[in-house]
């Protein structure tokens, strides 16, 4: 009961934000319902929720590990300067999966696509 409810608490922050937050900030965030919630818990229920679909894993490297609430199929854009994460809502084109597919004998199941650059807020300091 108490599972279900940290659960669902979690599940709420990540559907609400399009910021692709670390589990730090989900917890930060999950502790203001639920006060006594713990940063083990909301690693544990991430990756129960990430094992079962229902949110999206981002690995950008040790201790940069995001979360998505939208488990759909999309790309993502990073922003070098802030670390921001978009969604990328142009669509991926089939026939690059084909073509790697072709070259390498490997049946693909899944496309990553991740492109990095400057935000527009940060491309005025770094451009
Ligand atoms: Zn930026
Ligand atoms: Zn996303």
């Amino acid at each position: 009961m108490r599972n279900t409810r940290q659960r669902a608490a979690i599940l709420t922050v990540l559907r609400e934000t399009e910021s692709h937050p670390t589990a730090d900030w989900i917890f930060q965030e999950v502790r203001k319902a639920l006060p006594q919630i713990s940063l083990g818990t909301v690693y544990r229920t991430l990756e129960m929720l990430a094992q079962e679909g229902v949110v999206r894993e981002l690995d950008f490297g040790p201790r940069k590990r995001h979360y998505d609430g939208s488990p759909g199929k999309h790309a993502h854009v990073v922003c070098l300067a802030c670390g921001r994460i978009a969604d990328v809502d142009a669509p991926l084109s089939p026939e690059l999966s084909r073509s790697v597919s072709e070259t390498t004998g490997f049946q693909i199941m899944e496309q990553r696509t991740e492109w990095y650059g400057y935000c527009p807020d940060c491309t005025a300091a770094h451009v």
